[in-house]
């Protein structure tokens, strides 16, 4: 999904819950830091997607796009063409099993489920893969990607509430006709992989959604909302897989 849009069903879903200002900020920002990750306090984020996803493919080395997966060092390289895919609800191999995509974005609210409860406490500096959170075990021990290259900041209540907002980012991409397929009752029949998609193709049906757009701003509220009760927020029904699921691959947006 675009940028522009993550922000605004973000902040529609604030919209009327009473939440400070400060708070409210940082769950708009980590709506996008999915996107951004360490950039996500350097640049304009909505400077334009063309001029962001060329600022992406300059800011990944050449070297560390031409080595294998799991030995990029740049979180913002690994999340659009890496092993990082399942922070925007997508495969991060072609062919790869649904099953396997669905258990890692689960993995990924588990975690940001914690981090935004204040359940787990995470060393900014510490790499991702050397310890025992919900997401270390599909990172390679050798990820040398950073939690503070995840959040983009090593400030406590800022990562708090921008996971917040990186979970409404999952929700809002899990609605993305260009991110999975999902059947007549909603429910996931396959998740693409992006360096397979044209990403031109992939860039205009990121406007459209599976579902209204009050219907994302509910479930993306209802993140919210329970996490500030002190809930954590209860994904599943959005994961939810058709009968006969299919392995990933690029669907229409060759
Ligand atoms: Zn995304």
């Amino acid at each position: 999904m675009l940028l522009n849009r993550h922000k605004g069903y973000t902040e529609a879903a604030l919209d009327g819950l009473t939440l400070n200002a400060d708070i409210q900020k940082e769950i708009t920002t980590g709506c996008i830091a999915n996107d951004l990750c360490e950039l996500t306090d350097i640049i304009d984020p909505f400077i334009g997607t063309h001029e962001f996803s060329q600022r992406v493919r300059s800011y990944a080395a050449p070297e560390a796009r031409m080595a294998p997966r799991s030995h990029s060092i740049i979180a913002v390289y690994e999340t659009h063409f890496g092993d990082l895919a399942s922070m925007h609800a997508m495969a991060k191999g072609k062919g790869e099993s649904v099953e396997v995509t669905k258990i890692e974005i689960e993995h990924w609210f588990m975690f940001l489920n914690q981090v935004a409860l204040g359940r787990r406490i995470v060393a900014p500096g510490k790499e991702i893969g050397d310890d025992t959170s919900p997401i270390s075990h599909f990172f390679g021990k050798d990820s040398k990607i950073e939690y503070d290259q995840i959040f983009a900041s090593e400030n406590l209540f800022k990562i708090k509430n921008r996971a917040v907002g990186m979970m409404c980012h999952l929700i809002q991409d899990l609605f993305t006709i260009s991110h999975c397929q999902r059947d007549s009752s909603k429910k996931i029949k396959k998740f693409y992989h992006y360096p397979s998609q044209n990403s031109t193709k992939h860039k205009e049906a990121d406007d459209t959604i599976h579902i209204s757009d009050q219907e994302l701003i509910a479930h993306c509220r209802e993140c919210i909302e329970r996490i500030s009760q002190k809930r954590p927020y209860n994904y599943l029904a959005i994961l939810e897989l058709t009968e006969h699921p299919q392995k990933s691959d690029d669907g229409p947006f060759a």
